[in-house]
């Protein structure tokens, strides 16, 4: 590229970047915040981490790096995590929230209220700044079920009804299979099941329980999507990276075709979280082979370096229609994370959009259009049965 155009490329940017910040974002997928009692517990650092863990090499990524200059910018002091920290304290939770939510221009924000559940403030809590909806962790009401019921058959019961109807207020079950069992989810029969249940029992001595057997996630996650697919309602779907928990090699979203090419579950749309990171471009091929699968970019926007960023987004929409991208920011436990990904999801999407039209992909024309579907109507439309707007 000459120097000329890379120059006309950046301006153009930056006008159609401010242009992005005018339109509410739907971040289709996040997290709850910490309760300022357990934010203490927990080193600045380690929230900018993707495994969530704070070691001496925390503040060595390029996204740390970037952070404490955007949010100094954002909290108007100087770029240092001590600085930073001192704004925080004096601003107090509730006004860097109103602070970060506003500035990020979300016009509503679904929660998986199921991470770390007894460190964060509820669904409602949030919905005093924002529009705010509910994701159900399917793994997550399971471990809070087990310890209770009696029997397999009860236990299987409960946690039908709970999820049969849908809850008011929800919009989308989700998995985490890929962290605990990995994504090659398979048909188990009931009775393998239930001795899983029954060994759970017999050993359950962690306190909460953590689910992690696989005929018994992969059991469950199968009655959640039939139950899905009879209210087709969306289930999201943990892909790609994530902390050690996870085994990178079980997380690629291909291990997903059985249930893809499953015709039970064919009502049911399957949304591909995180751009599937690294796996982007098998993410993008199986959303243009399956009419019902669906991607986001929360995770890998903000947590990659830039250029990672704008290579994952440019990666979904090689081969995937525009009208399967969302945007979403998988922010969790701080406020500023709702901030970072909605600077950078428009930032990059930008970016990308304005290389699509000196490629010749894309009209200027149709840049406007294609914006708003990735930030806001792509799922204004996946979740209108279940989201009024
Ligand atoms: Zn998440």
């Amino acid at each position: 590229m000459s120097a000329n155009l890379s120059a006309n490329l950046s301006v153009k940017s930056t006008k159609l970047i401010e242009e992005l910040w005018q339109i509410p974002a739907l971040d289709q997928h996040a997290h709850n915040l910490l309760k300022p009692e357990a934010l203490a517990r927990y080193p600045y650092s380690a929230f900018f981490s993707v495994s969530g863990q704070s070691d001496r090499f925390a503040t060595e990524t390029l996204f740390y790096r970037r952070s404490i200059r955007d949010i100094a910018e954002l909290l108007d002091c100087s770029p240092t995590e001590q600085a930073i920290l001192a704004r925080r304290e004096n601003l107090g939770l509730e006004s860097l929230s109103e602070l970060c939510f506003s500035k990020a221009n979300l016009e509503a924000v679904f929660l998986d209220d199921g991470f770390l559940t007894n460190e964060i403030l509820p669904v409602e809590w949030h919905k005093k700044i924002l529009p705010a909806y509910r994701v159900l962790r399917l793994e997550k009401l399971a471990e809070t079920l087990i310890p209770q019921a009696l029997s397999f058959d009860k236990f299987l019961e409960e946690f039908r009804s709970a999820i049969d109807p849908p809850p008011p207020g929800v919009v989308a079950f989700k998995s985490i299979a890929a962290y605990r069992s990995g994504l090659k989810i398979e048909p188990v029969p009931k009775q393998e099941a239930a001795s899983s249940f029954y060994v759970i029992k017999k050993t359950l001595a962690e306190q909460p329980l953590y689910l992690r057997d696989k005929f018994l996630i992969d059991f469950l996650v199968l009655q959640g999507l039939e139950i899905a697919a009879k209210h087709k309602i969306p289930v999201q779907f943990h892909t790609g990276f994530g902390d050690r928990d996870l085994d990178l090699r079980l997380a690629s979203p291909l291990h997903l075709r059985p249930i893809l090419e499953d015709s039970r579950y064919r009502q049911a749309p399957i949304v591909l979280l995180h751009g599937s990171y690294p796996f982007s471009r098998e993410a993008s091929y199986l959303a243009s082979a399956y009419e019902r699968v669906y991607l986001d970019f929360g995770l890998a926007v903000p947590f990659l370096s830039v250029s990672g960023m704008r290579s994952t987004l440019a990666m979904l929409l090689e081969v995937a229609p525009i009208a399967k991208i969302m945007y979403s920011s998988d922010a969790h436990l701080i406020p500023e994370l709702y901030y970072l990904a909605a600077k950078w999801g428009r930032s990059v999407l930008a970016g990308v959009l304005e290389q699509a039209v000196c490629d010749g992909d894309l009209t200027a024309g149709e840049v406007e259009t294609v914006a708003i579907a990735i930030l806001r109507d792509n799922a204004r439309s996946l979740y209108s049965l279940a989201f009024e707007f």
